[in-house]
C-alpha cells in the first residue's frame, strides 16, 4: 500500500543542513495500522508529509499503491492525495463558515467521490447525527477531532494518515476519539499511519516503530513481542 525505499530528508537551516531522514525504508500492507514514536523534532511529521505526497525526499521513493509518488509532479501528487490519502492532523483545520455536514463532505466532492450515504453513516458513527446543521465553533474539541477524522475517511482513502491526532485533547476525550477513529479504520479497510507521543495511543495498532537520529527501529511487533 504504502513503501518508502531508502529515503533521506534534509532541510537548510541558518545553522547549515539538517538531516531529518537517512535511508529510511517502511512498507504498509493494505488494512495494516503502524504507530510511529520518537521525540519531538525526530522527523515524524517530515516522513508522514513525505508519504502523503506534500513533500518529496531529497533520494530515495516513497510508493503509494502502484505508483512512485516521489517521482510525480506536484498536481499529481495532490490528485493522487485527493483520491487515495485521507489525512488527519493535531489540529483540526476546519472550514469556520461550513457546517459539519459540508465540512465532513467538501473534501468527498472536491474529488469528485462523494457518497451521501456514507457519509451519513460517518456522522451516525462519529456520535455528530443530530450535530450535522452545526458550525464548527459550536463543537467541542473532541466533536471537531471526529468531524475532522470523518472528513478524512469521506472519500474512502485507501490510507489514512494522522498526525497526533489526539494531541490536543484531554485523556478521555482522546480515548474515546481514537476508539472511534480505530473502530472506522476497521470498518473502511483502510491502512493507518499514525504519529503519537503516547504508547497507550499506539498499543491497539498492529505495529510500532521508533524514529531516532534519522532511522526507524521496530519496538514491537504484531504479538507484542519487543525487541
Ligand atoms: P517531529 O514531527 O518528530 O516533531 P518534524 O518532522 O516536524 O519532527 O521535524 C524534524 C526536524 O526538522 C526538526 O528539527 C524541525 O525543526 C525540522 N524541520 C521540519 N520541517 C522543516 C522545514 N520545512 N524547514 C526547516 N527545518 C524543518
Ligand atoms: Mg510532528
Amino acid at each position: 500500500m504504502l513503501e518508502l525505499h531508502q529515503v533521506s530528508k534534509s532541510f537548510t537551516t541558518p545553522q547549515g543542513p539538517l538531516r531529518v531522514l537517512e535511508g529510511v525504508s517502511l512498507a504498509l500492507a493494505a488494512g495494516e495500522s503502524l504507530a510511529l514514536m520518537g521525540e519531538s523534532g525526530s522527523g515524524k511529521s517530515t516522513l508522514l508529509h513525505l508519504a502523503a505526497g506534500l513533500d518529496v525526499p531529497d533520494t530515495g521513493e516513497v510508493r503509494l499503491a502502484t505508483r512512485v509518488l516521489s517521482s510525480l509532479s506536484e498536481p499529481e501528487r495532490a490528485g493522487l492525495r485527493r483520491e487515495a490519502v485521507g489525512l488527519v492532523f493535531q489540529q483540526f483545520h476546519l472550514v469556520p463558515s461550513l457546517s459539519v455536514a459540508d465540512n465532513l463532505s467538501l473534501q468527498a466532492r472536491l474529488a469528485g467521490r462523494h457518497d451521501p450515504a456514507w457519509c451519513d453513516e460517518l456522522l451516525a458513527r462519529l456520535g455528530l447525527g443530530d450535530m450535522a446543521q452545526r458550525y464548527p465553533e459550536q463543537l467541542s474539541g473532541g466533536q471537531q477531532q471526529r468531524l475532522a477524522i470523518g472528513r478524512a475517511l469521506a472519500v474512502r482513502p485507501a490510507l489514512l494518515l494522522a498526525d497526533e491526532p489526539t494531541g490536543n485533547l484531554d485523556e478521555t476525550t482522546a480515548d474515546e476519539v481514537l476508539t472511534l477513529l480505530l473502530g472506522l479504520v476497521q470498518a473502511s479497510g483502510c491502512a493507518l499511519l499514525m504519529v503519537t507521543h503516547s504508547p497507550r495511543v499506539a498499543a491497539p495498532l498492529d505495529r510500532c516503530l521508533t524514529l531516532a537520529h534519522g532511522q526507524l527501529g521496530a519496538i514491537r511487533n504484531a504479538h507484542g513481542a519487543s525487541r
